[in-house]
């Protein structure tokens, strides 16, 4: 078994505008843009990431606008839902200010259903957990998210994914309809939802898409045991890729949904401090060469 997994590190999305995207994230959820940057194989497009007040790992959502992408088909293979945790008693205040969105209950939680910028599947869960260092710029902190709860990976066969997940130290914790629970050992994020729905067609990629769940481990020396482990039960995992924030692994899963596996090391400070989070154009080294045309290519924001 992997040791050192600690739940979701970070979630990337396919987005259509970037504007809506990042209004969504920072005026509706609430989060923080904890970093502006470009996609590091595709410059002209921004790779935006919202969280907590540092970015903490497993509060990071992450995005690639493409402005001229048709919409995703959802399906099977693909990430079903995220979910953020929102305090005890919140739920009330965010069902009144969006008014017809489905509540329902699930493990014993109360759930909200909201749509993305571009139709995903959005869930705010009344948990205790607290991840990370909550933002109140824009929200009240007594119903501002604190990062995921969790997240669904939706697919028509379970079983090579039970076995994925055993493999990186969840436990499944219990079964509700076509949903089967799963824990880490770990403070933040810690839970994963195994859908199994094989009358939806597979998945198309498309604006609303997720296109890779990250989880967490601390360091590069737990990372690469990861890989080790990975590789030994017959994954083809990448190399260590350099994000600037966190390094990155990547496998594809018996269930067709790209997993990577991040390290909380060295975190959104690494270039910029903490006060001015995601407020500057910030350009890998290979692309400061290209910063006046992608300032004036990249939409405002
Ligand atoms: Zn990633």
């Amino acid at each position: 078994m992997i040791d050192g997994i600690t739940g979701i590190h970070h979630i990337t999305a396919l987005a259509g505008d970037a504007v809506r995207t990042d209004t969504f994230y920072t005026r509706m959820l609430g989060q923080r843009r904890v970093k502006k940057t470009v996609n590091f194989d595709a410059p002209e497009v921004y790779h935006l990431y919202y969280g907590d007040r540092v970015g903490t790992p497993g509060t990071v959502m992450t995005c690639f606008p493409f402005p001229d992408i048709g919409p995703a088909r959802h399906g099977t293979g693909e990430v079903g839902h995220i979910a953020y945790a929102v305090p005890e008693g919140a739920l009330k205040d965010w069902a009144r200010q969006h008014r017809g969105a489905r509540h329902d209950t699930a493990f014993d939680e109360a759930r909200l259903h909201l749509t993305g910028p571009d139709g995903e599947a959005i869930l705010l869960v009344e948990s205790e957990s607290t991840v990370g260092q909550v933002w109140a710029e824009t929200l009240d902190a007594r119903i501002a998210p604190r990062g995921f709860h969790s997240a669904a990976l939706r697919v028509a066969d379970g079983e090579g994914m039970d076995e994925l997940l055993r493999l990186m130290g969840y436990v499944s914790v219990g079964t509700e309809g076509s949903v089967t629970r799963y824990r880490v050992h770990g403070k933040r994020a810690s839970l994963i939802d195994l859908d199994l729905r094989p009358e939806m067609p597979h998945a198309m990629a498309g604006a609303g898409s997720v296109h890779h769940i990250a989880f967490a481990v601390p360091d590069d020396a737990t990372q690469l045991r990861a890989r080790e482990a990975l590789i030994a039960a017959g994954y083809e995992v990448t190399q260590v890729i350099d994000r600037s924030y966190f390094g990155a692994i990547y496998f594809q899963t018996p269930g067709g949904i790209l997993f990577e596996i991040a390290t909380d090391e060295p975190g959104f400070e690494t270039d910029e401090p903490v006060a001015s989070l995601g407020e500057a154009l910030v350009l890998p080294p290979q692309y400061e060469a290209l910063r006046g045309h992608l300032e004036d290519f990249l939409p405002p924001l």
